[in-house]
């Protein structure tokens, strides 16, 4: 290896270490359930963003296998050229008719379509309004745009509304306002009718990323902007099909004006090939169970407020968590990876989350449950949250 790199490496990792949060990813043995095995244990999951359970409902699975039987293994060529299959074109309209929209264009992932649909749109003169805690996949779209940025304090919506006046005394060009629906580390909300009201006073155009809404919040899990009605005024929802919908790939639901936009100016869709029949499949398999399975999302909630409530009743500080993630703030990076080590020694695997990905001093446990977990799951790990709790001084 180059020396110089070798240098580098030993220094970044020695670093990890001191820090006591070099961790590489426990290995998982079994499909993404309630009750997995990981690391050779069987252990309750609360890690898993499989929200609805549907990465192995019945009709999901045998959608992918109907569609590698049928169309193959993969696309054959970048979506642009020759890889649009009918599959791709229905699940898109599967999308839109879920979430209400004209169009709907998927993108391999989440983090793909932001950085498409943020950059892409964005250009010098522009700007980009996000708020603080925004996902790394919008912060990297930022960052690829030539867009000018700004920050605004999170769920701060005088501070956004400071922000846009300012930048609309000087500047003429697109303003983008972005924040994320649910944020995936402490399972707050955005208020979405404050940004709309924001957007609609100084001319900028709403977008909200709904990776952890969609499937969650609103009637039937159609995310934030129905949660929060704004739907005939929003302009831009991104998600993603690797969480509720159980499965893998980004989209971004619009108008169509948007949407034909995006399919000749996105990047990651002209240059990447789109997903393997298999992937499309098993999405529009899951969109359709969630629109006529709704007890999914029923018991997704029930699990939700009875898990949360018995995280708070045992002590904890469970933040200002509204949705099903519920962070369990410990303090230290080092404190919470040993308490995350000591759940799963127990039976719990609950991810360790430390900086960057949150504040130093704010390192936590997160905990997400499932619509599949039982509630004898749950008594289970919140007599384990309660062990560990004691034992580290936590409660
Ligand atoms: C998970 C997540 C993404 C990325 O989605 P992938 O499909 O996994 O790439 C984007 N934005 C937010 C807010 C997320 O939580």
């Amino acid at each position: 290896m180059n020396q110089r790199l070798k240098t580098y490496l030993d220094a970044e990792i020695a670093s990890l270490k001191s820090k006591g949060i070099f961790r590489m990813p426990r290995v998982l043995q079994t499909a993404a359930g309630p009750r997995v095995r990981m690391d050779g244990r069987d252990i309750i999951q609360l890690s898993s963003n499989n929200y609805l359970g549907l990465t192995t409902h019945p009709k999901v699975v045998a959608a992918a296998v109907r569609a590698v039987e049928e169309f193959g293994a993969g696309p054959g060529a970048v979506r642009t050229i020759a890889g649009t299959m009918s599959l791709h074109l229905e699940l898109e309209k599967r999308l839109a008719s879920f979430k209400h929209t004209d169009s709907a264009l998927v993108f391999q992932s989440g983090f793909t379509a932001n950085v498409g649909v943020v950059s892409t749109l964005m250009q010098e003169g522009d700007l980009i309004v996000s708020d603080e805690l925004n996902h790394a996949s919008i912060i990297d779209g930022c960052r690829l745009s030539k867009a000018d940025r700004a920050v605004y304090r999170h769920l701060d919506y005088d501070h956004l509304r400071e922000l846009l006046k300012a930048a609309r005394r000087k500047s003429t060009g697109k303003i983008l306002v972005v924040a994320d629906g649910v944020f995936s580390m402490d399972g707050d909300v955005s208020d979405l009718k404050a940004i709309l009201a924001a957007c609609e006073e100084h001319d900028a155009i709403p977008m909200v990323d709904d990776a952890h809404g969609t499937g969650v919040m609103g009637r039937g899990g159609r995310g934030t902007v129905d949660h929060f009605g704004v739907g005939d005024r929003w302009d831009i929802q991104i998600g993603t099909m690797s969480k509720a919908f159980g499965v893998m790939g980004g989209y971004v639901c619009c108008a169509r004006e948007l949407m034909e936009f995006y399919a000749h100016r996105a990047r990651p869709f002209l240059f990447s090939s789109s997903h393997p029949p298999a992937v499309v499949a098993a999405c529009s398999a899951a969109v359709e169970v969630m629109e006529t399975e709704p007890q999914w999302h029923e018991r997704l909630w029930e699990n939700t407020r009875f898990f949360k409530e018995g995280l708070k009743r045992l002590g904890f500080n469970t933040g200002g968590s509204v949705s099903p993630i519920t962070p369990v703030i410990i303090g230290s990076g080092a404190r919470a990876a040993r308490f995350s080590d000591e759940l799963f020694a127990r039976g719990v695997f609950a991810q360790g989350i430390f900086f960057p990905m949150v504040a130093e001093e704010k390192s936590r446990v997160r905990t997400i449950v499932m619509a599949t977990h039982t509630r004898k799951d749950l008594e289970e790990a919140l007599g384990i949250f309660e062990e560990v709790g004691r034992q580290l001084g936590v409660i």
